[in-house]
């Protein structure tokens, strides 16, 4: 079975030395001290190697099942459930209004990784619950709120989002369910909604499912649309559950990886549900937690190829193949460890340098989020709305390629099911395809995001790199390493988006035919400023002579790598956008 241990060296070290999480100033970062967060990434570590991790193998083969109309999840779901929510972890970054604990975001991340990598299947049924009630925060009545909120912090009530129906998916404007308005102020939902993950399922009471329909009076595409909220039981006045709404499982999809999650296709037959926000904007409150929903996709990413390099490290050590190309190493057995040979090497440095560098720029994602919800910070807001796609397509794709790398360690045995490393990739496969499939991300980046506000959210991160570099150029022990590579990567990344603003107005094929290789351009460029952020910790603490010298050196070491090996990547990506649209669109459609 796979091994999972939570890595919270590593989480305490971006939590700390990197982002200095309690010189912030931002309200409720002062509490996170070291010893606070500790306790806390210790018990969600026990909770994950415990509990949730023994069930991600048995999961995955048992899948979900419909009977007579109900969902039922794998063996030992429902136990495992409830052992989060009795810990309180849904609670953890949630209003204390509500029930929640408060924490900032950048916690609830952390603690939402180790979950994630331990067992993403049943981790989604308490995400897609947090999506469902940053909605309602967000954007319910007071009466909503009260009504709804308790019951899903608690994780007594899950929540689910229903955007997606059989003929759309991205072009959301071809929405065909329609809310029909009832005198008492309620809507009657009818319509099918496809794809709808934690759709039901048997370990809560109620399932409160967010759905996006069509009210009369609005206008065509996404204009029209609305935000109900549809509560699986209806709930009476004194707040018991009351009769069951017109909302029922049409079936499970069978797919590729999740199985442990209940994909469920709904029929909403004239379901009783009630307006969120304003009547037409549905998108936008839709829309408004999208940050931090697409933020915790991209987790998802690179959470599952943290799983993966964990696994492929110990079998590195363990499976024994060929000998050391400079000499036998393992002398008195049949031949060496599989951790010798330096493409093996190579792999796992690949793995481990993205893992942690994607690790850094989620937390400093999750950072800006709180610097923007708890400050008012409205440059961090600019700047995570613009880094977004770029978290979220650009870690989803590397982490699916190097939960692929994890399972090359294993030569065929990576194949065979027994050794769980399929589940890996299978399930890091879908982090690509939903909430918004990895392509529309690139759209996002490059058709609306860089010309925000005039392009000046893109300036501002220029101009961030740009200082961190010049703040540190007398450390001669960064210097060639890190901040070099750094300053070429950003170079390749502007001239990119000088080409789009040159080429993009005249020729917008030849923009967005760029936007893929702009997105993994992006990610580079931020991966490198992570770890040069990151070098320049580890080497104040490695001058300091304060704590684990041997964690500091590997640091720099893996921060090294990444910017020698992935970093030139850069290059390449600036030349495909280069090369414009002309031979990706010379062929004309029959001729494929
Ligand atoms: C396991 C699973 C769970 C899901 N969970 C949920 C859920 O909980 N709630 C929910 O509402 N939905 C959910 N989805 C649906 C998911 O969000 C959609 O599948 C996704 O948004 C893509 O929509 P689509 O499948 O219709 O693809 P399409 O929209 O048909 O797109 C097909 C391809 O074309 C590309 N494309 C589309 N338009 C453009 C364009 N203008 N320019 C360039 N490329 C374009 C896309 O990137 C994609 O690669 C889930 C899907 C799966 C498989």
């Amino acid at each position: 079975m796979p091994i999972y241990t939570a890595p919270t060296k590593d989480m305490q070290f971006i939590l700390h030395d990197m982002l200095k999480a309690t010189e912030t100033g931002i309200p409720g970062y002062d509490d996170l001290d070291r010893d606070f967060t500790a306790a806390i990434l210790g018990e969600a570590g026990k909770l994950a190697t415990d509990v949730l991790a023994p069930l991600n193998a048995s999961g995955d083969a048992e899948g979900c099942r419909l009977e007579n109309g109900i969902v039922y999840t794998p063996k030992g779901f429902k136990a495992a459930f409830e052992a989060v929510k009795e810990g309180g972890w849904n609670g953890l970054d949630l209003p204390e209004e509500f029930g929640g604990q408060n924490l900032p975001y950048v916690m609830g991340c952390a603690v939402g990784e180790v979950f994630c990598s331990a067992n993403m299947a049943l981790n989604m049924y308490q995400g897609l619950t947090h999506g469902a009630i940053n909605a309602l925060v967000s954007h319910g009545t007071d009466a909503q709120k009260a009504t709804y909120l308790p019951k899903m912090v608690s994780m007594e009530w899950t929540g689910t989002m229903n955007l997606t129906e059989p003929h759309c998916g991205t072009d959301l404007g071809m929405i065909r369910t329609k809310a029909d308005p009832q005198e008492d102020g309620s809507y009657l939902i009818t319509g099918q909604k496809i794809f709808i993950s934690a759709g039901d399922h048997d370990m809560a009471e109620n399932i409160i499912h967010l759905v996006l329909a069509k009210a009369p009076g609005g206008g065509e595409g996404t204009k029209g649309i609305s935000l109900f909220v549809v509560p699986k039981y209806v709930i009476n006045d004194d707040g018991t559950l009351g009769e069951r709404n017109g909302v029922s499982v049409g079936s499970i999809e069978e797919k590729m990886g999740i199985h442990g999650n209940a994909t469920c296709v709904l029929n909403y037959d004239g379901a009783r549900g009630w307006l969120v926000g304003e009547l037409h904007k549905g998108m936008r409150a839709m829309f408004v937690m999208m940050n931090e929903a697409r933020l915790g996709v991209g987790l998802q990413g690179y959470a599952q190829a943290e799983a993966a390099y964990q696994n492929a490290v110990a079998y590195a050590k363990d499976r024994l193949q060929g000998r050391a190309v400079t000499g036998a190493v393992n002398k008195d057995g049949p031949a060496d460890p599989l951790i010798v040979h330096p493409d093996i090497r190579r792999s796992l440095m690949d793995q481990k340098s993205f893992v942690e560098g994607a690790r850094a720029f989620t937390f400093w994602g999750a950072h800006l989020i709180d610097r923007a919800h708890r400050l008012g910070d409205k440059e961090a807001d600019a700047m995570i709305s613009l880094l977004t796609p770029v978290i979220k397509g650009f870690q989803t794709d590397m982490g699916f390629d190097m939960a692929v790398q994890a399972q090359q360690v294993y030569g065929g045995h990576g194949y065979i099911e027994e050794w769980g490393m399929s589940q890996f990739v299978r399930d890091a496969r879908i982090a690509m395809i939903y909430e918004g499939a990895n392509g529309v991300q690139a759209l996002d980046l490059v058709g609306r995001k860089l010309a925000v506000d005039g392009g000046k959210p893109a300036m501002a991160f220029f101009e961030m790199v740009k200082s961190f570099i010049k703040e540190n150029e007398g450390q001669e022990a960064l210097k060639a390493d890190f901040l070099e590579p750094l300053k070429n990567a950003s170079k390749d990344l502007q001239t990119a988006m000088m080409y789009f603003m040159q080429n993009g107005m005249k020729n917008p094929n030849a923009a967005l035919a760029g936007s893929n290789d702009f997105m993994h351009l992006f990610g580079h460029v931020c991966l490198g400023l992570m770890w040069a952020r990151m070098g320049l910790a580890a080497q104040n603490a490695l001058d300091a002579g304060t704590g684990d010298a041997a964690f500091y050196e590997t640091k720099l070491a893996t921060g090294r790598y990444y910017m020698a090996r992935h970093l030139p990547a850069t290059g390449m990506h600036l030349a495909r956008i280069q090369s414009g649209a002309d031979t990706v669109m010379a062929l004309p459609a029959e001729a494929f």
